[in-house]
């Protein structure tokens, strides 16, 4: 299958969408949910989408816009490559010394993964095959899911919601003091059944000694993984120290971003899964090999996901690339237009599965008029 892509133009859209009721975590609330979409055409007229992460602070959304469309864009206009990763290789050389000069590893990287999910979707659709196969998925197109994003009020109803929607695993937000965590995990059980999948988030809210005892507070409950309990660049002795203690296996990943980060962390043995984000850092082609990685180690690859539908789609399809029938996509179940309407048609969940959209590419697409009030500003960058 012919893999080369020359980009004649990039446009880049900001969307931000007003939440009802704030999303929250133990680092913050979000009080709006943006996204950085990248529509990506060739010199023939084919199209690619692609996602950009901005999830938090979500001011991130305008900087992250604003690199794609000066600095990281232009890189990549009208030059021949054999192959998305070519693409990505040449993004990743020549935006290093963006990034030490600006001090922004990460909104470079973000900005890069954002076109690298959009040049795959182009290549996959123009030859009219599911991405994931295109990346060497065998099987049916079906991958396991959980509900996330399950906030601190009302936590046993929101999750008695997810279970009659279909979900079958489920993971609350903790890190909001020992009394109040403990009564929403003793709700959120209730409220799904001894049967089902419950881990925990800690969005980095401990040190050691107080996520060790954390752990044992939790353990009673049956959860899969308690993730992210410490900083994520806690060194990995300490976090080796955690695993030793903890009777919860542990996840972490969302906030590695490097792949000699993610080979050392899998290598440790102090993880059981493993969560980069693909729009944050890595795409398709800087993942692909770290998952790899993780499969060596026996580490659980299970995507980090919490922004518009076009990266969550794109996680399921490298879910499902990587081989990850063991893996969980993380499937938010907070209401957000950007998703659905980014990511049309949008799949549902059914008995704690996603059947991945049978169409080209991603299979899904944003519904203009659909995610339209949301547009708050939009560029374009041409081949000179
Ligand atoms: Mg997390």
């Amino acid at each position: 299958m012919d893999q080369g892509v020359t980009i004649d133009r990039l446009e880049i859209r900001i969307y931000r969408a007003p939440t009802a009721e704030p999303l929250v975590t133990s680092f913050g609330a979000f009080r709006d949910r943006p996204a950085v979409v990248v529509k990506a055409t060739d010199r023939d007229g084919a199209v690619g989408w692609g996602e950009t992460w901005c999830n938090f602070p979500t001011i991130a959304a305008e900087h992250r816009a604003r690199l794609l469309e000066t600095a990281i864009g232009p890189l990549v206009l009208g030059k021949a490559f054999v192959n998305p990763q070519a693409a990505y290789a040449e993004l990743t050389r020549r935006g290093r010394i963006l990034a030490i000069q600006a001090g922004e590893p990460g909104p470079v990287g973000a900005a890069i993964a954002g076109i690298d999910i959009a040049l795959w979707d182009l290549v996959a659709r123009r030859a009219g095959q599911p991405l994931w196969r295109v990346l060497g998925g065998a099987g049916e197109g079906v991958v396991p899911a959980y509900a996330s994003g399950i906030n601190p009020s009302g936590a046993g109803e929101t999750a008695a919601a997810a279970r009659a929607a279909g979900h079958r695993a489920f993971k609350l937000k903790i890190g909001f003091g020992r009394e109040r965590d403990l009564a929403n995990l003793r709700d959120v059980r209730a409220a799904i059944g001894a049967e089902n999948r419950l881990m925990v988030d800690a969005n980095q809210a401990y040190d050691l000694a107080t996520a060790i005892q954390v752990a044992a507070e939790i353990a009673p409950f049956d959860l899969t993984w308690f993730e992210e309990p410490m900083l994520a660049d806690t060194p990995l002795p300490e976090w080796e120290r955690l695993a030793a203690e903890s009777p919860v296996a542990l996840a972490a990943g969302e906030n590695l971003c490097d792949p000699a980060l993610y080979q050392a962390a899998a290598q440790s043995g102090a993880f059981r899964f493993m969560q980069p984000d693909m729009c944050k850092w890595g795409g398709f082609s800087g993942l692909l090999p770290v998952v790899r990685v993780f499969r060596a180690a026996q580490v659980t690859y299970c995507p980090h996901y919490l922004a518009g539908g076009l990266g969550m789609i794109a996680s399921a399809h490298l879910l499902k690339a990587a081989g990850g029938d063991d893996g969980f996509l993380e499937f938010d179940i907070n209401p957000n237009p950007l998703r659905e309407g980014l990511a049309t048609p949008f799949p549902r969940v059914a008995g704690g599965r996603v059947t991945l959209p049978s169409g080209p590419g991603l299979g899904v697409q944003p519904d203009e008029a659909e995610v339209r009030p949301y547009l708050t500003a939009s560029a374009e960058v041409r081949r000179a």
